[in-house]
């Protein structure tokens, strides 16, 4: 069965990501659902589907094989392009996963015109993600110098992207589609691509500096039949479908029940924001890692401490997000490994019981925690609706675990949102 209307495919190699480049389109005029993993279920008629992997640093061929999948089941439903969204800051290793998963998809595709070679660019200016000549910069400075060089899984430490993509293939070339190129407009671009193809070149890494490139580029690749990006690329896409900004595409069911936050992000930005809902007096209660190691049942406590307080229409939170110093505390005990688990486990049953008593909008807090929730409630397809501060749209669940209420739910990554999000994101009808 096919999904009527689709125009675009996307497989993403993470959860928040997926949302962010679902975001993305939402706003430039696409009806778009995000799926966890490949779907069992019939997708409704939107414009995109996005399926979420979880491919960014698993095993090589691993990635390659649900990111394969997820693109099969992609072009069956009728994807006339796939659009693999990797990180803006091109988190990967010498041994991949982005090339090998951007070969292996290529390989995959059908035979014929726009398959034997693919746009990469993860450029994404409004974000501060740039690219020129092949280099990719990260706000004012090199990727090789902003805090990406130390990341614990995917240390950046060249921002030359042309050699970082080319260590990670087989058997592959890359090139580069200069600035100087892309300035020329979509064109230029297509000549460029050609002059690629004919020296027997796979990949072309795109220089973008603002939005107008992206479009450009966008525009030049719209029958490939594979594109490698950031989200950036995603802003000029719709707009060749002939879709426009509109408050349709982002349209959900209205909200029903009552509002709650579930934070397990310990990032500067979440806590800030748990701080601003309790000054403004919101009813909080924290989950403390040490007494769930000690084997007290925090979450049922929760449930019962909120359930009161629900009838109260106003939002309730419950919290792990710890101050560094009491954070470091706990990791000293317990290790990383251990806090994580139990505070996961603990907010994802949270979330779960609030649904149950009745909570019809739910704010997460945290990518890895967004993860544990969602699992929990057994969530496997998000509408994405209208975004709430860059990066965080309201998202609709109308899943059979769910017994037909639907839910919204909002998704924040730890860094992302204004300091009053848990007060203002209820606010939004
Ligand atoms: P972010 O998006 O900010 O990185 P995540 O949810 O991805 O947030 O990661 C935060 C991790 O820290 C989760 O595994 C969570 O369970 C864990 N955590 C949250 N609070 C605490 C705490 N007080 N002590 C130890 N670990 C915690």
């Amino acid at each position: 069965m096919t999904t009527p209307g689709l125009k675009l495919g996307c497989v993403a190699d993470d959860f928040t990501g997926a949302t962010d480049l679902a975001n993305n389109l939402v706003r430039a005029g696409m009806r778009v659902v995000q799926t966890i993993g490949v779907p069992t279920q019939p997708i409704e008629a939107v414009d995109c589907v996005v399926v979420a992997l979880k491919s960014r640093t698993a095993p090589v061929a691993e990635a390659v094989a649900h990111s394969v999948a997820a693109a099969r089941w992609l072009r069956a439903q009728g994807a006339p392009q796939v659009y693999f969204k990797v990180c803006s800051t091109f988190d990967s290793t010498p041994q991949g996963n982005i090339g090998p998963v951007a070969q292996a998809l290529m390989a995959d595709a059908p035979a014929g015109a726009g398959a034997e070679f693919a746009l990469v660019t993860p450029a994404f200016p409004e974000n501060g993600r740039t690219v020129f000549k092949g280099h990719l910069f990260v706000g004012d400075v090199l990727l090789s110098d902003s805090p990406m060089r130390h990341h614990p899984l995917t240390p950046m430490t060249d921002a030359n992207l042309l050699r970082v993509m080319q260590a990670q293939l087989r058997q592959a070339q890359v090139g580069l589609i200069e600035h100087r190129v892309v300035a020329q407009g979509a064109a230029a671009v297509l000549a460029r691509i050609d002059q690629l193809r004919a020296q027997g070149v796979a990949f072309g890494i795109a220089d973008a500096v603002g939005d107008a490139d992206l479009r450009t580029l966008a525009a030049a690749t719209q029958h490939l039949a594979l594109v490698v990006a950031g989200s950036g690329l995603a802003i000029g896409i719709p707009a060749l479908h002939g879709l426009r900004p509109s408050m349709q595409a982002a349209q959900l069911p209205p909200p029903r029940g009552t509002c709650a936050v579930v934070s397990g992000s310990c990032s500067a930005a979440t806590h800030a924001q748990v701080a601003d809902f309790m000054a403004r007096g919101g009813a909080a209660l924290a989950i403390d890692p040490l007494r769930l190691a000690a084997g007290e049942d925090l979450a049922a406590q929760a449930l019962a401490w909120a359930r009161p307080r629900l009838s109260a229409q106003a939002p309730v939170l419950v919290y792990a997000t710890a101050e560094p110093e009491a954070l470091r505390a706990v990791l000293a005990q317990l290790g990383a490994d251990k806090a994580g688990a139990l505070v996961e486990a603990a907010l994802a049953r949270v979330a779960a019981g609030l649904v149950q008593a009745g909570v019809g909008r739910l704010l997460v807090a945290g990518g890895e925690t967004s993860g544990a929730c969602v699992q929990a409630l057994g969530i496997t397809q998000l509408r994405i609706g209208p975004q709430i501060d860059p990066g965080v749209p309201w998202c609709y669940a109308a899943h059979a675990s769910l017994e037909g209420k639907g839910l919204h739910l909002a998704l924040k990554s730890g860094n992302f949102g204004s300091v009053d999000f848990f007060t203002r994101a209820f606010a939004q009808r």
